[in-house]
């Protein structure tokens, strides 16, 4: 048995401090906090033992209803699972009666600095609101708009960034830092509390990785509240991902974090693919084909870039949590294709399909993903062998 530093563990919340389970095998849940307060978001409770949730936001205009909902039931059929609009004017406010109608998801209202556009997003129904405390006009506007919450029966997302730090704070830390970042997330948790109000979430988001982790990690250790992460304005897709995947996923992988958003420069699609992948590679979540491929080599006899894309297109829209390799020769192929439900392993102008680490067929290049996703449909994953299984997390 090996232990794991487990920064971020409050007093009151267990955790183990091991990777391992009781079988000796790796297992990220193993190390989850056993429990963090309850945040219930509309249909979808967050902390507990709930999975951790996929946030995204839209990039249209609310106050174009159409184009927005439009935009909406893209996320939700891409996986995201609730939904975030920005409120920035009473025409915006005025939509979103018609959003919150249209859509499955909890609906979440973004809010900067008017406290009145607050109590008109509530009025309008929505599931959550989502605050900067310190952009919103002082403690007595907060507890307006926190009073309406409660009223309303929905929750609240107090949410820090460094760039909007109140400036006693700035200037008490001089700057921007992690610990000014809990201190304002906390101050500002307590005027809810004086209400009585604990529905809550916190983020304490930065675009600097390092401090985004220590920021969470402190919360952690002085609130059991549920936390939402995200690196904010990560970047475009490829950098805004690995930004988002080393700091969401180091802290999700020490049971720091119950919902996500990826922000990224990019279709908010986007952002939640990268969010269902970070959480199917920490296996806390399944959603459809994790597929792996090796990077290929001299070796490879196949145009093994291609095989790959045509795969990953291919298997797209199954839903099933199957274990697919694409390898690129049988040298090494079949034998790192082993733990992998289905395998392609390339060849010259063939390959082989693999089921469960055994060879089931070979055949011509082109036949290789008809075949693989007719095995993908018949596959039984509460039959996978023993052993297996346990790569795959709950959803
Ligand atoms: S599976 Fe074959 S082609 Fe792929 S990296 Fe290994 S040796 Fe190279």
């Amino acid at each position: 048995m090996f232990d794991l530093p487990l920064k971020g563990s409050c007093p009151d919340v267990s955790a183990s401090g091991s990777a391992l389970n009781v079988l000796g095998e790796f297992s990220p849940q193993s190390f989850r906090h056993k429990r963090v307060r309850e945040c219930k978001i509309g249909s979808v409770t967050i902390g507990g033992d709930h999975p951790v949730a996929i946030q995204s936001m839209t990039l249209t205009d609310t106050r174009d209803a159409r184009a927005t909902l439009e935009q909406i039931h893209r996320l939700e059929e891409a996986g995201c699972e609730i939904i975030r609009v920005a409120v920035p004017d009473d025409e915006a406010a005025a939509a979103l009666p018609e959003i919150k109608k249209n859509m499955r998801v909890p609906l979440v209202a973004d809010i900067h600095f008017h406290y009145k556009l607050a109590l008109k997003a509530i009025d309008a129904g929505v599931d959550k609101i989502r605050i900067n405390p310190g952009n919103l006009g002082g403690e007595g506007r907060v507890k307006v708009v926190t009073q309406a919450a409660v009223d309303a029966g929905i929750a609240m997302r107090v949410g820090v960034n460094t760039g909007s730090l109140e400036k006693d704070i700035i200037d008490k830390y001089q700057g921007p830092t992690p610990m000014g970042m809990v201190e304002s997330a906390l101050r500002h948790v307590a005027w809810l509390e004086e209400l009585g109000f604990t529905n809550l979430t916190v983020s304490l988001k930065a675009s600097n990785v390092p401090r985004m982790i220590e920021a969470y990690t402190l919360f952690r250790e002085r609130s059991d509240y549920p936390l939402h992460l995200g690196v904010t304005e990560a970047g475009p897709k490829f950098t805004g991902s690995i930004k988002s995947a080393l700091g969401i996923g180091y802290l999700l992988h020490n049971g720091i974090g119950e919902t996500l958003r990826v922000s990224l420069t990019a279709d908010p699609v986007e952002e939640v693919k990268v969010a269902w992948e970070i959480l199917k590679s920490l296996g806390l979540r399944t959603k459809g084909v994790n597929l792996v491929a090796c990077p290929s080599c001299g070796r490879c006899e196949v145009d093994l870039l291609d095989l790959t894309a045509r795969v990953e297109k291919a298997v797209e829209k199954i839903d099933k949590p199957l274990h697919i390799a694409v390898m690129g020769c049988v040298v090494n192929g079949p034998g790192e294709a082993r733990e992998a439900d289905l395998a392609v392993v390339g060849g010259k102008g063939k390959g082989l399909l693999m089921k469960d680490g055994k060879v089931v067929a070979t055949l011509p290049e082109e036949e290789l993903i008809p075949a693989l996703l007719r095995e993908a449909d018949a596959y039984d994953v509460s039959q996978r062998p023993a052993g297996k299984a346990r790569f795959v997390a709950s959803a």
